[in-house]
């Protein structure tokens, strides 16, 4: 078996280097280096500058807006965005909820929040975890009754990371 990289995969490599070098903001990459946190609009300035490549949600099929690499080529793409020192994209919207809208939701739920997640105008958080309720997802306690048109939500949540700057 030939573990080395394709002459097509290195070609790839290239490219996504070269894409790196010119487009990742050193601002971004020096607080990446230092291990410090982002701000949210430092999180936002490089969710944008992927999705304006096309390169935001790199597990999405096509038909989605995903860019159809191989996994080769999204190993690649990792290993370049580490060692360029790229930070993670959030991933609630384009990890979590994406892939589980692209599998169940309806044709009309996809269409409205799926573009919404590429280009930045929705940040999702996840609120599973409640403060007696974290493995253990059967016993959670928040209900939600519906009132006419609308649900009315009572409960508790914790561990919502990021969630400050959820919409
Ligand atoms: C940094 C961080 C960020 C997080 N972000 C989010 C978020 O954004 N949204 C969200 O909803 N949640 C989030 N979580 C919650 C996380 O996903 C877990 O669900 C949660 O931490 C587990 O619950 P707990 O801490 O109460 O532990 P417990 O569920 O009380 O577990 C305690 C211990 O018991 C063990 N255990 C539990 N159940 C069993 C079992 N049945 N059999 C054997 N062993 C068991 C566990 O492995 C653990 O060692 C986050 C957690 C952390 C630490």
């Amino acid at each position: 078996m030939d573990l080395n990289y394709s002459e097509n995969d290195l070609t790839f490599q290239a490219e996504v280097r070269s894409f790196l070098a010119g487009k990742l903001p050193e601002k971004i990459a020096a607080v990446v280096r230092a291990g410090h946190g982002l701000t949210k609009d430092m999180m936002g300035e490089w969710h944008l500058i992927l999705n304006k490549k096309g390169w935001l949600a790199t597990s999405w099929p096509k038909k989605f807006g995903g860019p159809g690499w191989t996994p080769v080529q999204k190993y690649i793409f990792e290993e370049e965005c580490c060692s360029a020192y790229a930070p993670r994209v959030v991933p609630f919207g384009k990890n979590m909820l994406g892939p589980v809208l692209q599998k169940f939701g309806s044709k009309e739920q996809q269409v409205e929040y799926l573009p919404r997640i590429l280009s930045g105008k929705d940040w999702w958080c996840q609120g599973y975890s409640e403060p007696g309720a974290g493995s253990d997802l059967a016993s959670l306690k928040t209900r939600a009754e519906r009132n006419g048109n609308d649900y009315i939500f009572n409960g508790q949540k914790t561990w919502t990371t990021l969630g400050q700057h959820a919409n």
